[in-house]
């Protein structure tokens, strides 16, 4: 069988390896951490464990589809629930808001607390659905640079009701003719922060993202031990199929040779100088690191390259020996000047009053913390790292800042009760996953262009080199990572098919 080799564990590459051993590739998986899960990996302070960083998990159904392909009961391996309330929201003016999973429910509250009729917001959420509706499948599912995605009665469907995307408006303008009331506005504008973008600037097309969290069939979910058993049960799944997995083995450079008119992949160049032939090669490296260090004399596309990154982001992670039943699993403490926050961001710093997001997965994972303790994972949003930053001074003033808040608007302590800590800042969360600049979801979705000019799932330069993950085509999150696995899977079967011979050994 054709041999491959994959480029890091993080979820599209373990979704990746899965996806090529089922078709019948020899697959060998090569990650420079410990461990797999990359951004998805766990921070164990004292008896506190802490998911590093995603903590919000939506749409696990492209995760249980891949124990289907399989074979496997996706139930039998990994198991997760629904959470009846989403997110818990907090204003400085003591207005609170539980956001109910059930779209009725969630609108029945908002009119209790808000006075915003309920039908106005099941209107701006079937609003999002119908969006997701008309691109989803185009802009998610399939690759934009195959001319064949283009030809589909959905992108016909779709130009008809061009007028119902809200190119022409910022998400924030979708949010203030649709619902105008303040606090309500600042909610849905916040779902921009879901893929690392600024409200003010990304276009109303990303209002589809509240479906995401409101739809009648989506909702947000816990899986059983805590965000990183989803690496630990993708990899343990690919094991089974006979992935042939190296830790601490970071991979120097991707081996080329003159072929025609491009270069060819023709294998890998390990840290520690041994090389390996494959012949295919996937990078989950974020793609702009994979051309600088690993291909420096193979052309680049620049343009790419260079475009706007998403946001980073702050993160404490605080051992904390008491229980705060006021919380949920995952609250929002917002900023009073949210325009001023992510204006602050785009000049590549942080506001006095930043969003405090706090989620404590203890709630659902008893191992997380100790008897009467809670994990805290507290994060605000980051500018992407630059080298004028200062971040050890912004990480104390800001450090403050946060508790100063939460202690206000908890009405109660908790300076005290913080008994272990980490912190994480865009320059830690880059040299830990060599994510360019520490940008969470690779680049930004700032505007109307954004999605074609993400890296595609194959190279253009180098033949036989593929790609998945945050970085490339369709960004990034969870749900979109596991998509772009099977987008590049689905580009390699179009190039050069494999030959669909699986055999487990
Ligand atoms: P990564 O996780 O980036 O992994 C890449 C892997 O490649 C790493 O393991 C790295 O060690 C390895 N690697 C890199 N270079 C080499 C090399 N040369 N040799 C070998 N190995 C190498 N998403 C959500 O859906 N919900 C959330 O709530 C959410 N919150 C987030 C919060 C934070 C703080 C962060 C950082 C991200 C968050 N995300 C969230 C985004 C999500 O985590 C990412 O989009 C996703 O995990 C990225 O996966 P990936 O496959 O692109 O690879």
């Amino acid at each position: 069988p054709p041999r491959i080799g994959i480029i890091g564990a993080g979820i599209a590459g373990l979704a990746a390896a899965i996806r090529l051993r089922l078709e019948g590739a020899h697959v060998e998986v090569f990650e420079a951490g410990e461990t797999a899960g990359g951004k998805l990996g766990e921070l164990v302070l004292g008896e506190y464990r802490f998911g590093i960083g995603p903590s919000l998990l939506t749409m696990p159904e492209y995760i249980d589809e891949l124990f289907e392909l399989a074979g496997e009961v996706p139930g039998e391996h990994f198991r997760y629930q629904r959470l009846d309330t989403v997110c818990r929201y907090a204003w400085e003016d003591g207005t609170r808001l539980d956001a109910r999973a059930d779209p009725q429910a969630f609108a029945e509250e908002v009119e209790r607390v808000l006075g915003v009729p309920a039908q106005r917001v099941l209107a701006t959420l079937d609003h999002g659905r119908e969006k997701y509706d008309l691109t989803g499948r185009t802009f998610l599912e399939k690759s934009l640079h195959t001319p064949g995605t283009w030809l589909t009665s959905e992108v016909g469907h779709a130009l008809t009701r061009l007028h119902r995307l809200d190119l022409t408006r910022t998400l924030h303008e979708v949010h203030q003719r649709d619902l105008g009331e303040p606090h309500l506005v600042q909610l849905f504008d916040r779902f921009a922060t879901y893929n690392g973008s600024n409200p003010y600037r990304a276009p109303g097309l990303l209002s589809m993202i509240a479906h995401f969290e409101h739809g009648a069939d989506a909702g947000a979910f816990v899986p059983e031990g805590g965000m990183p058993a989803i690496a630990q049960t993708l990899y343990g799944l690919a094991s089974r199929l006979g992935v042939i997995f190296h830790f601490e083995t970071p991979v120097a450079e991707i081996l080329t040779r003159k072929a025609g008119r491009r270069p060819r992949a023709t294998g890998l160049r390990l840290a520690n100088d041994r090389e390996v032939l494959f012949d295919r090669i996937v990078s989950n490296m974020d793609v702009f690191f994979t051309h600088e260090r690993l291909l420096p004399h193979a052309p680049a596309p620049k343009r790419v390259l260079a475009r706007e990154k998403s946001t980073s982001a702050l993160i404490f992670y605080w051992g904390v020996d008491r229980s705060f039943p006021e919380l949920d699993v995952h609250n929002i403490f917002f900023s009073e000047d949210y325009p001023g926050e992510f204006e602050a961001l785009e000049a590549g710093t942080l506001c006095d009053d930043p969003t405090v997001y706090v989620s404590i997965s203890a709630r659902y994972d008893r191992r997380a913390a100790p008897a009467g303790g809670e994990n805290w994972f507290v994060m605000i949003n980051a500018p992407f790292a630059a080298p004028e930053q200062d971040w050890p001074a912004l990480i104390e003033c800001t450090r403050e800042r946060v508790i100063q808040k939460l202690e206000r608007m908890l009405g109660r302590g908790l300076r005290d009760a913080i008994v272990e800590e980490a912190v994480f800042d865009p320059t830690t969360i880059e040299a830990r996953t060599l994510s360019h600049r520490g940008a969470l979801y690779g680049t930004s979705s700032n505007d109307r262009m954004a999605a074609f000019m993400r890296h595609p799932n194959y190279s253009r330069h180098v033949d036989g080199l593929y790609f998945c993950g945050g970085s490339v085509h369709p960004g990034g999150g969870l749900p979109l990572c596991l998509l772009s696995a099977r987008i590049m899977t689905e580009v390699m079967a179009r190039r050069e098919p494999l030959p669909h011979t699986f055999d487990a050994k």
